[in-house]
């Protein structure tokens, strides 16, 4: 088995050491990473540097129809990507998997490449003339999360590039394959060093963040890493953009029609069998639909099939690594004794056997704020519902949580839910689905699940510094 290559300086470098990447599906290893170095993240900085001083010269219009080419690239290799991604993350090839995961990587990519900062003129008159520009930071550094490697790189990237900045990639430990392709895609059209890419431990990220050379920070993650790279970052006074956790609730009023919604429901809280930071996280059900709409998510969900990802019929895959299977195991045991369990709830006896880290799809009902399934972000395939019968306490329990990333509420009065929508502390709210973020919407989480947006103009704009000429 060949090792992959770091990617610095658009050359393909080699690392003494490398390290296993397993398939979560079969625990077998899906390929070997290369092991950076201090200095060689070294290098991937210093070759950032020197790109972005060109590249930022470039027109604005170059820089869009490079980003084009990025999409171009990327569309030409789709097949080859989506296998290796499912090869290392595990998802499903088909359904909302790897080809899914691809096709929005290409979307995204296309619509960045279309927005544009030109300058503002903010007066004009007998006093002067006062115009904005958006700068490039200079080097951005992007850390990734394992759960959508290829599309989370490309919305840390593609803006970056395009605002006229060079990124040095980190990729997260256990899916670093597919972002390793992706970056060497790309530099088969920008030019070398604007786009590097390094892997390795953990030890590399705070090492980045506390870079000198490195302007800004985009990182998607925990809340945990989070919190540590934003005190990291502080000494060097670094622009943040932080993705981080969610517990997003579901709010169901009691005019709904349980079959109908039950399609929706299960997706938003089970894409990426619940790996998703916008997943839906928790669900609050009214009292007097409670009991049918347990019965019609349970009635469709029993229908999904899991298995491994080149399984062209599975629909979902295993959790991505054994941390987070004990994570989902340990939140379900807990929640076990104190709920109803509907569905799942039981995980395989592993007894050291390579079955892969398939965790059957687990709904537990009758829970409430204060036991760990609701309060804590279980991040895998295991959804709380708790009932509720009165709107003010169930929005106050919804906003109970440090985190604010998304939400959302059902109902067929999009007047009454719209109302509720508004009350709820987070930064993206959905009527009658969960999750369904787009390229040309902000999106981004309030209180502690993070600082600052991604997508669309303000998103682009978050890889800039603000420059007043005043003439
Ligand atoms: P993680 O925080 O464990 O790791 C993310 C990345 O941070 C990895 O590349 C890791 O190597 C690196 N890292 C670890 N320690 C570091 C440090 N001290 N300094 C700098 N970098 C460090 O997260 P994960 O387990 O890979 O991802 C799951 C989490 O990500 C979940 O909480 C999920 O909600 C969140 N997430 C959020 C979004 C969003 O957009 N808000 C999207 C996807 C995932």
């Amino acid at each position: 088995m060949d090792p992959f290559r770091l990617i610095i300086d658009g050359k393909k470098v080699p690392t003494k050491q490398c390290f296993e990447v397993i398939n979560p599906g079969t625990e077998k290893v899906a390929g070997l990473a290369p092991l950076a170095t201090k200095d060689q993240l070294e290098d991937a900085v210093r070759a950032a540097r020197v790109a972005q001083k060109s590249w930022e010269k470039q027109t604005e219009r170059k820089r869009q129809t490079a980003c084009r080419r990025i999409a171009e690239r990327i569309e030409a290799h789709a097949e080859e990507l989506a296998q290796l991604l499912t090869a290392e993350q595990g998802k499903p090839l088909g359904g909302l998997g790897s080809r899914w995961e691809i096709g929005g990587a290409i979307a995204w990519t296309q619509y960045t490449a279309s927005l544009s900062m030109p300058p503002k003129v903010l007066q004009d008159n007998n006093e002067g003339r006062v115009e904005l520009f958006r700068k490039p930071i200079g080097v951005v550094g992007s850390i990734l999360p394992w759960n959508f490697p290829v599309m989370i790189a490309i919305w840390h990237i593609v803006p970056a590039v395009l605002a006229g900045n060079a990124v040095v990639c980190k990729p997260s430990p256990y899916t670093p394959l597919t972002t390793l392709r992706l970056v060497e895609l790309m530099n088969e059209v920008l030019p070398r060093g604007v786009v590097n890419c390094v892997t390795g431990d953990d030890d590399l990220g705070p090492m980045m963040t506390s870079h000198p050379d490195i302007g800004k920070i985009v990182f998607t993650g925990s809340c945990a890493t989070g919190k540590k790279i934003y005190a990291s970052a502080a000494d060097t006074m670094k622009r943040m953009t932080l993705e981080l956790g969610g517990n997003d609730a579901g709010i169901v009023l009691p005019d709904v029609d349980p079959k109908q919604i039950a399609e929706g429901l299960f997706w938003g809280a089970f894409i990426n069998g619940g790996q998703t930071c916008a997943a839906l996280k928790r669900l609050y059900v009214h009292d007097d639909v409670y009991e049918d709409v347990c019965e019609e998510l349970v009635k469709f969900a029993r229908k999904m099939p899991m298995g491994i990802g080149t399984d062209e019929a599975a629909m979902l895959g295993p959790v991505q690594n054994l941390r987070q299977y004990e994570i989902v195991s340990d939140l379900v045991a807990d929640a076990r004794g104190k709920g109803r369990v509907l569905l799942g709830g039981d995980a395989p006896v592993r007894n050291g056997k390579k079955t892969g880290y398939f965790f059957p799809l687990t709904i537990i009902a009758d829970l409430d704020n204060g036991d760990r399934l609701v309060d804590e972000e279980q991040f895998g395939p295991a959804l709380p519902i708790i009932r509720y019968r009165d709107i003010d306490e169930v929005i106050e329990k919804a906003n109970d949580n440090p985190n604010g990333l998304g939400g959302s509420v059902w109902s067929r009065d999009i007047t009454a839910a719209r109302q509720v929508a508004s009350r709820m502390e987070c930064g993206s709210v959905w009527i009658n689905k969960h999750g369904a973020i787009q390229p040309n919407a902000p999106f981004g989480g309030v209180k502690q699940s993070g600082v600052g947006v991604e997508f669309g103009q303000e998103g682009l704009e978050e890889y800039t510094d603000i420059q007043v000429v005043f003439s």
